[in-house]
């Protein structure tokens, strides 16, 4: 349920309908928006609690939240979320742009890369660390050797380090190098993954799972959020389908519906989504047209010895022009970028 306050309610009656809640054992979660007050309450469906809150002072109405999704929901906080984490801002009027390797591979690899896009105009730099392969045999990443090299070029550039965390025991670790935790495809269902992010005080980018629903996606989110941190960025990167053409299927019609039905920001991850290098630029042009708040892309100096992805990774021109052929659809629709 939603709490609506009236406009003008004192802190005393915000804090009493908190505390009604609470009484009713439901979680409370309250969101001050620029009208008024809304106070979520969370849990198991209580008889009589709507009515018993509908009483407190202060109190304008009680509505049901009709998404099983409910912090995440547009019902329960209208205006879009701006998740911000170091140099990268994402969710406002500006586009913003992470990219870097698929992995990070050694210090002159992924130095020579940040420096490239500070440069270029990016705020968030990527890199995998731990990484998630399909085969056991293929390269596993730097792991903590990684993060320290992530934590170097961020240290020279001022870039925002965004990397993947793969397993509950890893966060801690990840967290004291990274300004954002990335939640690959593969673990948008890893529930005490989702838990242990959401324990902590980093930003995070939630990748959507390859077969997995919208709700499926946004429920995924509310772990987190329930948990306590509700800086949540969603990554939308390609899904199954038959269409073997790509690597995935990338739906961006998705964009615009996660705008309608939540108010995390929106990233577009256009590399995994196609899987080939000659296709990420056009669809990060439409990724941007469709309101994306962020792009995430894969960059290399040198692909062809890239240690993975290096198929679907730009060399720096392609991603230079990239940037300004996006700068210019943005501008298009009255972003920035
Ligand atoms: C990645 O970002 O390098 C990655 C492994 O992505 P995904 O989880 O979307 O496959
Ligand atoms: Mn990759």
């Amino acid at each position: 349920m939603i709490v609506v306050m009236k406009s003008g309610a004192s802190q005393e009656q915000i804090d009493r309908v908190v505390e009604n809640i609470e009484q009713l054992g439901l979680r409370s979660h309250v969101i001050v928006g620029t009208e008024r007050t809304v106070i979520a309450a969370l849990g198991e469906k209580r008889d009589g609690a709507k009515q018993s809150l509908e009483r407190v002072p202060g109190v304008d109405k009680v509505v049901p939240i009709l998404a099983p999704f409910k912090m995440a929901s547009t019902e329960v906080k209208r205006e879009r979320t701006e998740v911000a984490s170091g140099a990268l801002r994402v969710g406002g009027k500006k586009v913003s742009v992470i990219a870097g390797p698929c992995s990070v591979e050694s210090r002159a690899q992924i130095l020579e890369i940040a420096h490239f896009v500070k440069e270029a105009g990016g705020s968030g730099l990527r890199g995998g660390a731990f990484k998630p392969r399909t085969s056991p045999y293929s390269f596993q990443g730097l792991k903590e050797k990684g993060l320290e090299l992530l934590a170097l070029a961020r240290e020279e550039t001022g870039l925002a380090v965004v990397t993947e965390v793969m397993a509950p025991d890893q966060v801690p670790l990840v967290a004291r190098y990274a300004d954002v935790l990335q939640v690959g495809a593969r673990n948008m269902q890893n529930y005490p993954l989702l838990e242990a992010v959401g324990e902590t005080d980093r930003a995070v980018l939630l990748k959507r799972g390859p077969s997995a629903t919208i709700e499926e996606f946004l429920l995924a989110a509310e772990y987190i959020l329930k948990t306590g941190n509700t800086r949540v960025m969603l990554c939308e990167r390609g899904i199954r389908t038959f269409e073997d053409h790509t690597r995935f299927t990338l739906p961006l019609a998705t964009v615009p519906y996660l705008h309608q039905t939540t108010h995390l920001p929106v990233v577009v991850d256009p590399s995994h989504g196609t899987g080939k290098a000659d296709l990420v630029a056009v669809m990060a042009r439409a990724a941007v047209a469709a309101e994306a708040d962020a792009l995430m892309i894969e960059i290399h100096p040198n692909p062809e010895k890239a240690m993975s992805d290096g198929f679907q990774a730009l060399r720096f021109d392609a991603f230079r022009e990239l940037m300004a052929d996006c700068r210019r659809v943005a501008e298009a629709i009255g972003r920035e970028m």
